[in-house]
């Protein structure tokens, strides 16, 4: 069990441009075993890898008891619009409504390099499009209308 630290915005890391995962291999493994520890200490529904310093395209979603783990995740379709609030584990201190696709399909890869294809709405979809967009160096807040200050 390892938690790593989850750096914050201002971090350069967070806007790198994340590189595919090639080897399927035990640092993956590590990598992957090493997020869900780190997201299940802050209680979040995601992590992705560049949020523990580390630029790589893998992934971890968390929603309704079941864990994903998204290695060089594609976004393959959307449609529909909608939107909600959105809060960050890099982004602490306020949260901000985006408007994102409200069906989404994704491929992505495991641990072991089988392919997986998944159909996703409205929230559940949204966890996924948050934590995909950390692999291109984007953040919530900065696809966000309005800004929601926590008290
Ligand atoms: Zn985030």
């Amino acid at each position: 069990m390892a938690i790593r630290k989850i750096v914050q915005m201002g971090d350069p890391v967070l806007r790198k441009i994340c590189k595919p995962v090639t080897e399927f291999d035990k640092k993956l493994a590590q990598l992957l075993d090493d997020l869900i520890d780190t997201l299940h200490r802050a209680e979040g529904l995601g992590l992705a890898a560049p949020q523990v310093g580390i630029v790589k395209r893998v992934c971890i979603v968390e929603y309704e008891d079941k864990l994903y783990e998204l290695v060089n995740p594609v976004l393959l379709s959307s449609s529909g619009s909608c939107k909600d609030n959105e809060g960050c584990l890099s982004v602490p201190g306020f949260r901000g409504i985006v408007e994102r696709p409200e069906h989404i399909e994704i491929e992505y890869y495991d641990r072991v390099g089988q392919r997986h294809t998944l159909e996703a709405d409205g929230y559940f979809a949204r966890v996924f499009l948050h934590e995909m967009d950390h692999l291109d160096g984007i953040l919530f807040a900065d696809k966000m209308t309005r800004k929601i200050v926590d008290r």
